[in-house]
Order: C-alpha cells, then structure tokens, then sequence
C-alpha cells in the first residue's frame, strides 16, 4: 500500500450503545495493528442508547497513554436540520476535535443543496475539524460546494473504510467517493481515512478506503492522519485561529 495511516481517530466503544469494546480493547488492538494515536468519537445525544453528554466532561480520568498508543477523545456529533451540532458548548469544551455527521436516527433528508447547506454550517463550529462519511444517496450532499467549503473552515473530509465494507455498503459510496477525492485534489482539500470500527476487530482497519485513494492517485499530502504531528498540527490550527479571534 502506498499510504500509510497510523492515526485511526473515529471509533466507538460501549459508550456509544452499539458498539462493543473498552476503550483499553480499542487501545490494545491499536497498539497491536501498529498504530500511534487512536481517537475514541463517541456518537454524540440523538442516537439512541449513547452516552449521556456528562461522559465527555470526564474524560480527563482516562489514561493519555494506553498500550503505548496516544489516546485523543472526539466526538461524532450529528447535524441537526437547523444547521447546528447535537452537542452544547460546555460540552464540546471538553473534547480534543469534533466530526459532525448525517445520521438518519436524528436527521430528515432535505435533498443535496439543505443536506450541504447544513453541513456547512457546522464546519464553522470552532470545535468541528472533521466530517463523517459524506458519501451516501439516501443523504446526498453537493461535492463541489462541500469541497469548497472545507477547504475554507480548515475541516477535513472523511474516507470512511466501513462505509466500503460490503455487509454495511452505503449507497453509491464507491463513485461517491470518487467525484469527492478529484475535488479534493483539484481544490487541495484535507481528507483523513478511518474505520469507524464499532468493535475491537475493526481498529486500524483502512484496505478499501486505501484502495480507492490509490484508485484515483490521491495526494498524500492532503490527507492528515498519516503522522501524529500532522493530526495534531491540523486540529491545533483551527483552535488556535479561534482563540485568536476572540
Ligand atoms: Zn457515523
Ligand atoms: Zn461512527
């Protein structure tokens, strides 16, 4: 494989409710596929059965270093369909990074332009630096514009591995995925590759998201967790811009 990623940073554990490791199981099989930093994203409130918000204001009790692997705590919080995230600020406070996805659990399909629409909104959160497979027809967005915008709200945009596993297989992902990465390319917007494993099995697990980088020859230099120091450098950068403004 020409890409290497040694950062996985959108898994879940129990706490998300349909998932089913530790995160000491997530950090042992990280540590065991060879990685450097694995993120723990729990769904954010409106998917059922996740953790209540009071989980991120205490994950200052969890170890930095497990299994010699570094250990980062996002979130994957959902879009809601006024444009905002499904968690409160004196939460998000507590969290390294914030990914925003489109779950039907909590969110209507309104067509491309809304779907983008609202997606962009959340890119301008200061918290928000990722966004969760954009890459299924039952909750289509519009690239170019998704694209566009990324790039100006410092956010990356997702490859999401399980989202290429056939048992999971999100509709038209694969040419989905396509359309985005050109774009990506031609308007040098930062992509990161994940498992969103739900399970200890599927940490570090990157094949077909790999494949279709390699399909399309992406640029190596956009995506941003192929090194500790670049995930860390790309999610400081937008703290930083923030605070300043303040
Ligand atoms: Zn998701
Ligand atoms: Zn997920």
């Amino acid at each position: 494989m020409k890409y290497k990623i040694v950062c996985d940073v959108h898994t879940h554990t129990v706490a998300s409710g349909h998932a089913y490791g530790t995160i000491r199981e997530m950090a042992k099989a990280a540590s065991e596929k060879g990685l450097e930093l694995l993120g723990i994203s729990e769904h954010g409130p409106g998917i059922q059965g996740t953790c209540a918000p009071v989980y991120f204001w205490n994950l200052k009790v969890v170890p930095k270093v497990l299994y010699g692997v570094e250990i980062f705590h996002g979130c994957e919080l959902n879009v809601l369909n006024d444009g905002t995230i499904s968690l409160a600020d004196n939460y998000t406070y507590f969290l390294d990074y914030g990914i925003v996805g489109i779950h039907l659990n909590c969110y209507d399909n309104v067509g491309a332009e809304k779907n983008t629409d609202n997606l962009i909104e959340c890119m301008k959160h200061p918290k928000v630096n990722f966004i969760s497979h954009p890459d299924s027809d039952d909750t289509p967005v519009n690239y170019e514009r998704l694209v566009k915008a990324a790039k100006k709200y410092d956010v990356a945009l997702e490859v999401n591995n399980s989202s290429l596993v056939e048992y999971y297989r999100r509709i038209n992902c694969h040419e989905n995925y396509r359309t985005m990465l050109k774009l990506c390319m031609e308007h040098g917007t930062n992509i990161f590759v994940s498992s969103d494993a739900h399970d200890p099995s599927d940490v570090g697990r990157f094949d077909l998201a790999l494949k279709m980088l390699e399909e399309v020859g992406f640029d190596e230099n956009l995506i941003v967790n192929t090194s500790k120091e670049k995930f860390k450098e790309f999610i400081n950068r937008k703290n930083i811009k923030f605070q300043k403004k303040k």
